[in-house]
């Protein structure tokens, strides 16, 4: 996790966020907060969701950019075809490891990693939150199960999430939204890695310490079978390290 400069500690001062030069600390919308809170005090036998969620939005990205490239082929190039690559990295030192899921799909800019991982545009949405808050706790995970919770499915597993991106056609610097799982503000920042993609988007989850069964490859292969139902057009790669 990075720390905050002195800087980025102005946001009370400024408004909404605070910025020096490029890293970016914005404030949660409030119905996001809502939403976090109910995602970390759901039921854990409906975590393993996040993985639908997040192949999902994979798959959409990779369809996204097929279809733009038909009428601009340039997006697209032979070195780098389309498919979705799960790493599992077992913990070094601290942490229960990790969970990498990369696609190299449409991508995202700073401003649209922003507005898609921390606001919710999602109709649907505030139906959710009013069910949710009033059911119990057995309910709401069946109501996860129902409407689907998307991005935010991540912090059932992960007590921090990494996104970085790069969208296709885009020549800038690859950027990263990051924000631990209990955090009222996220971060999006140039990624100190430089540019480790042509186009598309890896996030990364550094698991919960309850959560070190994604670890097991067994484990996420037969999820990868019971949730790619959605028909995902396009290849998907798990790799495990020692
Ligand atoms: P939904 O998929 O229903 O729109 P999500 O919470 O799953 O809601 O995702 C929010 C938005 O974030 C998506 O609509 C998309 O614009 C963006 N997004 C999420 N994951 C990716 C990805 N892997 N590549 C590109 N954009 C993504
Ligand atoms: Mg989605």
């Amino acid at each position: 996790m990075r720390f905050l400069s002195g800087l980025l500690l102005l946001p009370w001062l400024a408004g909404a966020f605070a910025q020096d030069g490029a890293h970016q600390t914005h404030e949660y919308q409030s119905d996001v907060a809502r939403l976090r809170k109910i995602v970390i005090n759901s039921l854990y036998s409906h975590r393993d969701v996040f993985l639908r969620e997040l192949l999902s939005n994979a798959n959409d990205a990779l369809e996204k950019l097929r279809i733009t490239a038909l009428t601009d082929k340039s997006l697209v190039s032979p070195d780098e075809p389309l498919n979705i690559t799960i790493q599992l990295l077992p913990a070094s030192g601290s942490g229960a490891g990790r969970v990498v899921i990369a696609d190299t799909g449409i991508g995202m800019t700073p401003d649209e990693l922003t507005q898609n991982l921390g606001t919710l545009a999602k109709s649907g949405t505030s139906d959710f939150l009013v069910q949710a808050e009033s059911a119990g706790a057995q309910q709401a995970g069946n109501l996860i199960g129902q409407f689907g919770l998307g991005f935010y499915s991540s912090f059932l597993v992960a007590d921090h999430v990494e996104v970085a991106s790069v969208p296709a056609g885009g020549n800038g610097e690859q950027w990263v939204f990051a924000s631990g799982a209990e955090d009222q503000r996220f971060e999006v920042f140039p990624d100190p890695r430089g540019r480790t993609m042509r186009h598309g988007t890896e996030i990364t989850l550094l698991l919960r310490e309850d959560a070190k069964e994604f670890l097991n490859p067994g484990k996420v292969k037969e999820l990868v079978d019971k949730h790619s139902g959605f028909s995902t057009s396009f290849p998907i790669y798990l790799q495990t390290f020692k």
